[in-house]
């Protein structure tokens, strides 16, 4: 059951400790009477909603985020939720999922209007390299532990808006989520099957070959690839499933529905 404290002038009081507050009144009804902008959980992520009726990671996991500044305590503190702590490997890309997709859009940093281009664009297969390398590393680190990668996405993000052109907050009173939520499910749902099926490469077997020679590692196992979608409260929720290992690299089923609440491993 989740603890509930209540901060009355300086003297907490919960649900746990009412017995020893001392106070001459009803502990029970002292905290009923407070009013619920005076409830605060005792664990900060427990404000926030998280996916959770899935298996959690087993062994490491790599996480790829946006560069985002504003939501990284709560990258933190959904990667706790997870039992995550101390135990993943962080990416981060302005962006995330949309500067290593495959068709990531021709964008020129220094050209003043945007539709007159005279530099030269971003190259971002520099990023997609820079995600491999990494991979590799984090395989050999882990010694082919990595039994998760987790695609964070976030909502209302600069990189989308920029690389893209395009504003799902033209009108703040309504924004179109939809769409934007599309766009990021579609973007980390190509990279998770392109993750997915570079440990069907020529790459990975002799990195498999390596980390047998080296460490006794009897086969590199792909993990399981997961996208989330983050809002600017740090509620997340999934955006696509992930295929059972042997199937992986394959078309993915798209989640129906709230990713809130619905169960699979
Ligand atoms: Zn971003």
């Amino acid at each position: 059951m989740a603890q509930y404290v209540r901060n009355v002038r300086g003297i907490q009081l919960s649900q746990a400790n009412c017995s020893l507050a001392g106070v001459g009144v009803s502990c029970r009804g002292l905290l009923s009477s407070l009013s619920s902008e005076d409830t605060m959980p005792t664990t900060p992520g427990l404000s926030r909603k998280y996916p959770d009726c899935y298996l959690a990671p087993r062994k490491y996991a790599l996480v790829i985020s946006c560069v985002d500044c504003r939501l990284l305590d709560d990258l933190v503190r959904f990667l706790d939720h997870d039992n995550l702590t101390n135990r993943y490997y962080h990416l981060t890309f302005a962006g995330a999922a949309i500067g290593l997709s495959d068709d990531a859009p021709v964008y020129y940093p220094k050209c003043e209007p945007p539709k007159k281009h005279t530099c030269e664009p971003m190259d971002f297969s520099q990023w997609k390299q820079m995600l491999y390398d990494h991979l590799e590393l984090v395989l050999k680190l882990t010694k082919g532990e990595l039994t998760d990668v987790y695609i964070v996405e976030h909502m209302d993000c600069g990189a989308y808006r920029t690389f893209l052109d395009v504003d799902y907050y033209k009108d703040p009173a309504n924004p179109d989520l939809e769409a934007e939520s599309d766009e990021h499910r579609n973007r980390a749902e190509a990279l998770a099957e392109e993750l997915g099926e570079w440990f069907s490469s020529v790459r990975a077997a002799e990195l498999a070959t390596e980390l047998k020679e080296q460490f006794g590692v009897q086969s590199l196992s792909p993990p399981i690839v997961r996208g989330f979608l983050m809002d600017l409260r740090g509620n997340v929720k999934r955006l696509f499933e992930p295929l059972p290992a042997g199937k992986r690299g394959k078309k993915s089923r798209q989640i129906v529905g709230s990713a809130g609440g619905d169960c699979y491993v």
